[in-house]
């Protein structure tokens, strides 16, 4: 089920997290319930509740967010392969509604996912 959007409260520093990355565009915190050795979660700073809202408007911010996930898995060593999820709407398990990319890595992953 979808919470409120706590990750604004994060955005806003009203809340704590683990931050390893900002810019004017994105932010980048571990997950506070990680499903890896490593588990990122990369947000962006404009408020968009899910994937299927995105835009023409939003070509360059989420093509720097995809360079900003790879620069992120190099510094943090998970160079042997990593994994992008984004969860869109209830069916595929988005809890929190703000457009948020999951990087994971560190160990071996399936497919086809769960
Ligand atoms: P979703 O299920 O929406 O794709 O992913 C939401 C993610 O946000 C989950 O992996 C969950 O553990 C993480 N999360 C939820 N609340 C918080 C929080 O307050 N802090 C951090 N760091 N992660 C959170």
């Amino acid at each position: 089920m979808l919470s409120e959007n706590i990750f604004l409260k994060i955005l806003s520093k009203e809340i704590p997290a683990n931050v390893i990355y900002e810019d004017d565009l994105c932010l980048a915190f571990h997950d506070i319930s990680p499903m890896a050795p490593v588990h990122v979660l990369l947000i962006p700073r404009k408020e968009i509740r899910t994937h299927d809202l995105i835009g023409e408007e939003d070509v360059t911010l989420l093509g720097h967010m995809h360079i900003v996930a790879a620069r992120i898995a190099a510094r943090l060593g998970i160079t042997e392969g990593y994994r992008l999820v984004v969860n869109c709407r209830e069916r595929a398990g988005q809890t929190v509604p703000h457009l948020h990319m999951h990087l994971l890595g560190g160990r071996d992953f399936g497919w086809p996912p769960g």
